[in-house]
């Protein structure tokens, strides 16, 4: 089983939306692009609202099937450690092993010692193809990246083994994640990582760094954008590089998580795929759920109306809310509008501060953010929830298409900038169709 070039991870929380998003590959599709859709959902998520992967599956299924997609695609067991994987065993076909937990745990001086006599190629001087800077590897930073990643690369062998004798090899994609602790991987460490990975024997098709910068969950990216795109063209280069002498998977690439909504990087990540020849999968989960709320307030009456109570519900409780996502989130309270404010709003307010326009005025990441981190407040609503997004299926598929399409698919795998449509635009379209 063999991930494609391109590919864009997407949640689907409620599992109400998963052919809205299969829209937008279609719509890529007939641009021109083949896109693979891989439904993620983490164990944390699944917990929350108290759904099994099974749901997952059934819902990509049942879209693939009702769109005639004809291409593959995928149901990722997201973030998944050797307690956690089980129950996704029979349900997926992509597992995100998530190691972040090991990093910085001390290797064992024999396995660190084993390690770098295996690996005389790694020191000194390592030309990488398609840049301009070499890599000057000493025995120092040799050992220091061993004792530093090598408990979690072996843990990682773990859980792929676990998965392999279940599945049996070759029968699912996986993807080594380190995107959940403090501190960056630099493109050298990256390397030294890949090595480790391929001693390890798993045939890695995506790997997740953590990026230097914020990556905070639903809005732009935070930092210094030419560091990153200087610093993923390495890491594209290093991956290359592992690729050739390393003989891990031809199609190994970049996975970035947290990936929707850093409409800042993705000209830099644009531009590296085209540079190198190579794909990317992009992780955009977490997003939809807020084009169900934007949907839900621009049909108004009850959907607005929950809408706001929603909103009223997650201010209430947003220490609890952002507390799993304290390191993902930075919510500025003062810029928080209080509940009776959003209670007076119309569903233009409620849609222009939610939605993600970044040059609109009245967009409000800190309320977005809060949001986002909010749908244990719709889980808990239950079937009140579900049934409103049932009435407005077709106004909430909208949103959700558009924002993959326009602001993920576009800039990132087109090339082009994010679109946004402003409320002009969509009011005239509205009259239009009717
Ligand atoms: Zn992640």
């Amino acid at each position: 089983m063999k991930l494609d070039k391109y590919s864009v991870g997407t949640g689907d929380r409620f599992a109400h939306q998963a052919k809205a998003q299969l829209q937008a590959c279609i719509q890529a599709l007939d641009s021109g692009v083949e896109i693979i859709p891989v439904w993620n959902k983490s164990n944390r998520e699944h917990t929350i609202i108290g759904s099994e992967p099974s749901s997952v599956r059934q819902a990509a299924d049942a879209a693939v099937k009702t769109l005639g997609w004809k291409h593959s695609y995928f149901c990722d067991a997201d973030h998944i450690t050797i307690e956690t994987v089980g129950r996704f065993m029979d349900a997926c076909d992509f597992f995100t092993i998530d190691v972040a937990d090991y990093i910085g745990q001390p290797a064992a001086a024999a396995d660190i010692d084993a390690f770098v006599k295996r690996h005389p190629e790694l020191l000194g001087k390592i030309r990488l193809e398609g840049v301009d800077e070499t890599f000057e590897i000493t025995e120092g930073t040799l050992r220091q990246t061993a004792q530093k990643f090598l408990v979690a690369v072996k843990k990682a062998g773990e859980v792929y083994r676990k998965v392999e004798n279940a599945k049996g090899a070759g029968n699912f994609v996986p993807e080594v994640s380190m995107d959940e602790t403090d501190r960056a991987q630099s493109p050298v460490e990256l390397l030294i990582i890949l090595s480790a990975i391929a001693d390890e024997g798993i045939p890695v098709q995506t790997i997740a760094p953590k990026f230097s910068g914020r990556f905070n969950k639903g809005v732009d990216y935070v930092g210094d954008v030419a560091q990153f795109d200087r610093e993923f063209a390495l890491d594209v280069a290093a991956i290359a590089y592992a690729v050739k002498h390393f003989g891990l998977p031809e199609n190994l690439k970049l996975s970035v998580h947290s990936g929707s909504d850093k409409f800042s990087i993705y000209p830099g990540i644009h531009a590296a795929m085209k540079r190198f020849g190579v794909g990317v999968h992009l992780k955009t989960a977490g997003t939809t759920w807020l084009e169900e709320l934007i949907g839900l307030a621009e049909a108004g009456g009850d959907g607005l109306a929950l809408a706001k109570e929603i909103y009223a519900e997650a201010f209430a409780h947003r220490e609890e809310l952002c507390g799993p996502y304290a390191t993902v989130i930075d919510i500025d309270p003062a810029r928080l509008p209080s509940p009776d404010e959003v209670r007076g709003w119309t569903s233009e307010q409620y849609t222009s501060a939610l939605r993600h326009v970044r040059e609109a005025k009245t967009y409000n990441n800190s309320l977005r953010q809060l949001l986002h981190v909010g749908f244990k407040v719709a889980a808990r609503m239950g079937r009140r929830y579900l049934d409103l997004l049932e009435a407005n299926e077709a106004i909430i598929a909208r949103n959700v298409t558009e924002n993959l399409y326009d602001r993920h698919i576009v800039p990132v795998f087109l090339g082009g900038q994010e679109v946004n449509r402003d409320s002009l635009a969509r009011m005239r379209r509205k009259a239009g169709n009717q």
